[in-house]
């Protein structure tokens, strides 16, 4: 804790501060500048908000030096996290794991299909929802139960591992016999209660950021899971809110190297969300791929023109699978491999 009072002010507030630093646990070491006061306070707790000693009479400003996560704290973990999911390791070693499909699962014949190419192109991972965040409620909704179990079926058929939107903690015991990595989506990432029973639970979770979220926050989102004991938690940028039209969201990719700095959880990059056109996917994965991202996220449909959600933002099979062979150019130039598929 760094608290720096304005210029002349009284002793009195800077004891006033110091007083209060001391009942909270801290040891002051007072550093009296030529204009500036300095109070660094070491201590044992952090479960303070800086603001309450920035509105204290007197006071500059005041700074949280230790960071408010610990168990997703880079300090945690310093060699990364590993998430093993059945030998599928993702972040630690130098292989980038892709997950693709399509956003929801439609029926059997589509899931199968969408399947047999993601297999087909070197991906290890189906990704579809069964329970879908629509912003209109007229929207489709996704397949439930039955969803679920065409998407573990489809997945089985090509060896790859699934991956599916839990929306509420209701869900969670039809959802576990099925999926491998249980999504959280943006829309979610702040429903701590959720996270909560997510910690409790001991499979991999993809934390995706949410729309006006920032790094901190999605750390702290992360931490509930930690702190819950589970320590397989992916963190995915999806793109943010910002005041920029001309794509769906503004895809963050600043923030997959400052994640890896600040924590030792592997980032995800889903270039679908974050740009939410077909044509800008391809440029952002390959960005991603360059830029360090330890998995992605990629919507592809069999006929993205029938899609029942994000068909515009969704690849054809095709472009995917030259998406695949490119990226897999790019991972080699970064000194990184695409974890090479069981068909592919
Ligand atoms: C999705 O992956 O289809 C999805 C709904 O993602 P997000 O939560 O990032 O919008
Ligand atoms: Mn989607």
């Amino acid at each position: 804790m760094l608290v720096v009072m304005q210029e002349g002010a009284p002793e009195q507030q800077t004891q006033a501060v110091i007083d209060r630093l001391v009942s909270l646990g801290f040891t002051i070491h007072r550093s009296t500048g030529v204009r500036h006061t300095i109070l660094g306070g070491v201590g044992p707790r952090d479960d303070f908000d800086p603001l309450d000693f920035e509105l204290m009479p007197g006071v500059k400003e005041a700074h949280r030096i230790v960071s408010p996560y610990k168990l997703a704290n880079r300090t945690f973990q310093p060699e990364g996290t590993v998430v093993d999911i059945n030998g599928v390791r993702i972040g630690g070693g130098d292989e980038i794991v892709v997950m693709a499909g399509p956003c929801s699962v439609e029926s059997e014949a589509q899931i199968m299909t969408a399947a047999a190419q993601v297999a087909a192109s070197g991906a290890r991972v189906l990704r579809g929802g069964a329970f879908k965040p629509r912003s209109s409620p007229y929207a489709f909704q996704g397949l439930a139960g039955e969803g679920l179990k065409l998407l573990r079926a489809a997945a089985d058929a090509h060896g790859l591992l699934v991956i599916s939107e839990v929306m509420d903690s209701s869900q969670l015991d039809l959802m576990l016999p099925y999926v491998d990595i249980l999504q959280v989506g943006a829309r979610n990432m702040q429903n701590f209660s959720l996270l909560k029973e997510l910690g409790a639970v001991r499979k991999p979770v993809l934390l995706k950021r949410g729309l006006a979220a920032t790094l901190e926050d999605l750390l702290l989102s992360a931490e509930y899971l930690l702190s819950g004991g589970n320590y397989q938690v992916l963190l995915c940028e999806r793109g943010i809110r910002t005041f920029e039209t001309a794509t769906r969201n503004t895809m963050d990719l600043s923030a997959v190297p400052v994640l890896q700095k600040l924590s030792h959880l592997p980032v995800v990059a889903d270039p679908s969300h974050g740009t939410g056109r077909r044509d800008l996917v391809a440029p952002m994965a390959r960005a991603s791929v360059a830029v360090g991202a330890q998995a992605l996220l990629i919507e592809m449909h069999p006929d993205p023109t029938a899609a029942l959600s994000d068909g515009p933002q969704s690849l054809f099979p095709q472009q995917f699978a030259e998406l695949m062979d490119q990226l897999r150019l790019i991972a080699q130039a970064v000194g990184m491999r695409i974890a090479p598929g069981r068909e592919a």
